[in-house]
């Protein structure tokens, strides 16, 4: 015992050294190089070294959008495996009028949600084109980790129907809701459940440019898509005189072509080919020519699409975006399309005005803290709290010097006066 608290003075005290030492080496650097400090050039009137003339890059939280401005995020642009570089389909989009719309929630895309730092009272609109797990993956994530991460504001999702009423949204969702029966009770009197509530909205899968969302000057419309069994769907969000399109999954098809014909953004999968399919993703030749061509848009028919609709600008996604693959992808895109176009990855982000259209990536800070409530904050209802039987009640073992330290110091540092249970 003894040994390990001496060892662990000990690289205290190392650590406290180099610390000290590396900020007298900074200190010192200029002298010791006979190097100007930078503050010395700004006194002076010169450009200070830390400014760049234009950045690629996007930093979450310091941009305001202009009034006729559309920001989109990609959230997660891969496929249904999961993989530290990519998540599943999700994008974000912002617009200038400060509505944000979430289009999927696909594997690992909520903690590309969360390194937005936005608070979840403003990502409270979730629209999902098919209920494959690479597009709702992250449902619960957003759901519940939505709650914990002080989201107020109920959840809103718009989802289509399915050939069966087991196929819909709302099937999933309210078995979703069943299968977090335990989170649930564990939460309701400890944690204010206000943002638990889902609001779903579920909508005909072959309704066609029908209107599903109308408010503060966005209107959202769905079309049918092709891919795996009947109930995907596509979208179109329009919003002063910009036209966004999001393909979620689908085979080309006429709906597609016809309704997002010269769109300002369109987001269209641009599958793994056949032969990546086999090589990298170990798939046999005869599923992997059936996937990327008969279920989903292979690059080359991506392109394509893009070559008919002619966007302003076209973003392929749902493919693993490496150094070695996307140099391929790329060149059968180009088979049968000239047009502007990105290969999304994920933290991509496009700035959208009628006269530009910006490819930056986001930069962003790994340590994300939840940002607080658009609302003022609402504590939970005690007597809401499910709590213990007798059996598991009477095995705590209750550290009431402690527990009363806590409460003790928390009472002083914000000025409540709070007592420990009895
Ligand atoms: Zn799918
Ligand atoms: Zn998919």
């Amino acid at each position: 015992m003894k040994t390990i608290q001496l060892r662990r003075l000990f690289k205290g005290l190392a650590i406290a050294t180099t610390t000290i030492l590396t900020s007298l080496l900074i200190l010192a650097l200029p002298a010791l190089t006979g190097m100007t400090p930078a503050t010395s050039a700004q006194d002076e009137g010169d450009n200070s070294p830390a400014e760049v003339a234009s950045r690629d890059t996007y930093f979450p939280g310091t941009e305001e959008l202009a009034p006729d401005e559309m920001r989109i995020i990609a959230c997660g642009t891969g496929m249904p495996n999961a993989r530290p570089r990519q998540a599943a389909a999700c994008f974000l989009v912002e617009l200038g009028n400060g509505d944000k719309f979430i289009f999927d929630i696909g594997l690992g895309s909520a903690e590309r949600i969360a390194a937005l730092q936005i608070p979840y009272d403003r990502l409270d609109k979730l629209f999902l084109g098919h209920l494959h797990a690479d597009h709702i993956g992250d449902l619960d994530a957003l759901w519940i980790g939505g709650v914990t991460s002080n989201r107020q504001a109920p959840l809103r999702i718009w989802g289509p129907s399915g050939a069966e009423e087991k196929t819909g949204t709302k099937y999933m969702t309210d078995r979703m809701r069943e299968m977090y029966t335990w989170d649930w009770d564990s939460r309701v009197g400890n944690v204010n459940t206000d943002g638990f509530e889902m609001q779903v909205t579920e909508f005909d899968y072959k309704a066609v440019n029908a209107v599903i969302f109308q408010e503060n000057g966005v209107t959202i419309r769905t079309l049918p898509a092709i891919h795996a069994v009947d109930g995907p769907v596509s979208f179109i969000l329009e919003w002063n005189d910009l036209k966004f399109a999001f393909s979620s999954d689908t085979y080309p098809n006429k709906w597609w072509l016809e309704y997002t014909k010269g769109v300002d953004f369109a987001i269209h999968e641009c599958f793994a080919p056949p032969s990546i399919m086999v090589n990298k993703q170990n798939f046999a030749v005869g599923d992997a020519l059936n996937v990327a061509t008969q279920v989903h848009t292979s690059p080359a028919m991506f392109g394509k699409v893009m070559s008919i609709t002619k966007p302003r600008h076209a973003v392929g996604y749902h493919v693993f975006n490496d150094f070695d693959t996307q140099p391929q992808i790329l060149a059968e895109i180009r088979q049968t399309y000239d047009g502007p176009v990105d290969l999304a990855i994920d933290y991509m982000v496009w700035n959208v005005t009628k006269d530009e259209i910006r490819t930056r990536m986001a930069v962003i800070d790994e340590a994300v803290w939840p940002q607080p409530s658009i609302y003022p904050p609402k504590s939970a209802d005690p007597s809401q709290r499910i709590g213990f039987s007798d059996y598991i009640f009477e095995g705590r073992v209750v550290f009431t010097d402690v527990v009363k330290f806590y409460y003790d110091q928390t009472n002083e540092m914000f000025g409540t006066n709070f007592e420990p249970p009895k």
